[in-house]
């Protein structure tokens, strides 16, 4: 993994670069779709590729628990699994212990858990996680990390970020142990919504020398501010020559204030979630195509985006599709919304470029919050 920083913007910590990995290089700020159960939903693999998608996060968790990993060694790892022939992420798996098991008990050497698919009992530890990011062949991996939610007592966000410190290290001394040229491997930054936390956590793992850190436990549920404020103080934190990833920002506001705090990679399963509930990112705002307003409109999602979705077909015939539940609905609406996204990153790549990442950013959201207010009402 080699990464290179191309221009630094003046007035922000806003930066593009390269990010050279095993599967192709990759331009940043990027933002890279989920495919969770190794597939991004509702699009094919040659359908990413025509816009320019070179780079997604798929997850340990589920793809441990479905099909299993002894299913994807069978076939080679997750790349020919799925036939992707580019790079992929994939995270620990720490989040869905965290957020998806109902039973969950940390223990010293790892994390036992009950499978929210079956009830059945499993346990992670930071070198199995690891060996099964390998057998993954994943080109970016995680360290497995405890997180902790909004409103976390100080002493409960300090003992999973001791824990979270503790296994990183142990991540690291197997990784280094097995094999340094399949993947990379990550660290990730947590300490909850406590500055000495945060500060002590990215201490810690720089220490480590991982080659990019995450910053990890923002974006869950707090209040736009104070995302804002944590993202900034953590990313400051991370030396200016690794990549630094923010997990779970997907909307252009999140986007825009990540890329302005010094970040370089960020996923989401917004846009294509939402997708899939009729929701769809406009110029002006995002708005609910199950709209009564849209039943006779002859317009498409937005008249200045001239993905294939837009140019083909109408707001009144995608509302149509919803209300009948067919899968071209999700298919068109999941196209658009990741055109959207992707075309907004390399415009801010553009900005950054030519050193007016801030005028760009101010005007976008000036565009993009007009109608927002109004349709949110609408959304389901
Ligand atoms: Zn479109």
């Amino acid at each position: 993994m080699k990464f290179m920083v191309d221009k630094k913007d003046r007035d922000s910590s806003a930066r593009t670069g390269k990010l050279a990995l095993k599967h192709g290089t990759v331009k940043t700020p990027v933002f890279m779709p989920v495919g969770t159960n190794a597939t991004v939903k509702a699009m094919r693999n040659d359908d990413l590729e025509a816009l320019g998608i070179n780079m997604i996060l798929s997850n340990t968790y589920h793809l441990y628990l479905r099909p299993g990993i002894d299913v994807i060694k069978k076939a080679g790892g997750l790349h020919s699994f799925m036939s992707w022939k580019h790079n992929i992420l994939t995270d620990s798996g720490g989040f869905q212990v965290f957020s998806l098991t109902k039973f969950r008990k940390i223990e010293s050497d790892g994390v036992l858990f009950r499978s929210h698919i079956d009830g059945s009992m499993h346990k992670l530890t930071p070198e199995k996680v690891v060996d099964i990011q390998n057998i993954l062949g994943s080109d970016v991996m995680m360290v497995l990390d405890v997180c902790t939610g909004y409103d976390t007592e100080k002493r409960e966000a300090e003992e999973a970020l001791e824990i979270t410190s503790t296994w990183a290290r142990r991540s690291k001394l197997h990784w280094d142990s097995i094999n340094k040229e399949k993947g990379s491997l990550w660290g990730i930054v947590q300490g909850n919504f406590y500055e000495e936390l945060r500060k002590r956590s990215a201490e810690e793992l720089i220490s480590m020398d991982f080659p990019g850190y995450a910053i990890g436990g923002l974006s869950v549920g707090e209040p736009f501010q104070v995302f804002t404020h944590f993202l900034r103080y953590t990313a400051e934190l991370l030396p200016v020559e690794k990549p630094r990833y923010v997990m779970g920002i997907g909307t252009p506001e999140y986007i825009l204030e990540a890329v302005e705090s010094g970040i370089d990679l960020f996923d989401c399963v917004f846009p294509t979630r939402t997708a899939r509930n009729a929701m769809a990112f406009t110029y002006s705002g995002t708005v609910s195509l199950k709209r009564e307003s849209n039943k006779y409109s002859t317009k498409p999602i937005d008249s200045t985006c001239n993905c294939t979705t837009c140019r083909n077909y109408s707001r009144s015939y995608l509302r149509h599709l919803f209300n009948t539940r067919e899968i071209l609905a999700s298919i068109l609406t999941t196209h658009h919304n990741l055109y959207f996204i992707m075309k907004l990153v390399e415009d801010i790549r553009n900005s950054i470029e030519e050193g007016r990442f801030i005028n760009f950013k101010r005007e976008f959201l000036s565009n993009y919050r007009k109608e927002n207010a109004k349709d949110d009402r609408n959304i389901p």
